[in-house]
């Protein structure tokens, strides 16, 4: 079942959305050589309670952090940790939720610490092409196929590898709420996309080969290879013009 949202409830969503946001800034800002994903996690909790909000997964199925912090190898749901310090050349994805007034938006980016090499830099670069390449797919009459498809194209042009195992999903009044988003066609297939559908679409790509491994906190995922791994991610509203991203940084 898919629930869709109203124009009211997107309305909630959309200040949601302003919170992480602003709360993605200040991490951005405080990104620094020799910061540990601990301090980061309590900036995103400071930020995101002291608007009146809460973080989505604080204690989701007991995760024990704010936000997930996912440096270099690690794909998704890595943990903040005082013991985890990122140094200059380091990337880190960092995935934030916001529960605001009944109702939860996700978003993610992945920032390189200092200065990262150019073969990192393109990673970032095509990851977040592919995630763009997919919100352009996002428009009543297309379908769910139709955007993971976009981001397959952009990740395998680029020569990298798209995580299977981990997925997108619709989002709202629950984290994670069908359908599930898949960053791989085929296209024109799966669901039909129309108003009111809200989705957290989050393309991860792997520099190397796309497999997984999760540790043995039964949380981090990291590359089976070793190598970087990035993550971007939005939160996405279908409006019977097309789409709204309710969780753009730079408003556009
Ligand atoms: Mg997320
Ligand atoms: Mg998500």
């Amino acid at each position: 079942m898919i629930y869709k949202k109203s124009s009211e409830e997107i309305a909630l969503m959309r200040k949601g959305g302003v919170i992480l946001t602003d709360t993605l800034r200040r991490l951005e800002a405080a990104l620094h050589p020799g910061v540990s994903t601990a301090e980061l996690d309590a900036i995103a909790e400071e930020s995101i309670e002291g608007a009146g909000a809460r973080p989505s997964f604080k204690g989701y199925r007991g995760f024990p952090g704010s936000i997930c912090s996912s440096p270099n190898e690690v794909i998704v749901h890595g943990i903040p940790s005082p013991d985890v310090i990122l140094e200059d050349g380091d990337i880190v994805s960092l995935d934030v939720g916001v529960l605001f007034d009944g109702f939860h938006v996700d978003s993610a980016w992945t920032f390189p610490v200092g200065s990262v090499d150019p073969q990192t830099s393109e990673l970032l670069k095509v990851t977040e092409q592919s995630l763009e390449a997919a919100i352009t797919q996002c428009r009543p009459g297309n379908r769910l196929g139709d955007v993971g498809f976009a981001v397959e194209e952009v990740a395998k042009a680029a020569g990298y590898a798209i995580v299977r195992e981990y997925v997108g999903h619709g989002v709202g009044r629950a984290l994670h709420e069908e359908p599930q988003i898949p960053n791989y066609g085929p296209p024109g297939r799966r669901e039909v996309l129309s108003p009111g559908m809200t989705l957290a679409i989050e393309p991860m790509v792997n520099a190397g080969s796309a497999g997984t491994v999760v540790l043995d906190d039964n949380w981090t995922v990291v590359t089976a290879d070793g190598k970087r791994s990035a993550h971007f991610e939005h939160t996405v509203a279908i409006t019977p013009e097309g789409h709204e991203v309710l969780t753009r940084r730079d408003p556009i």
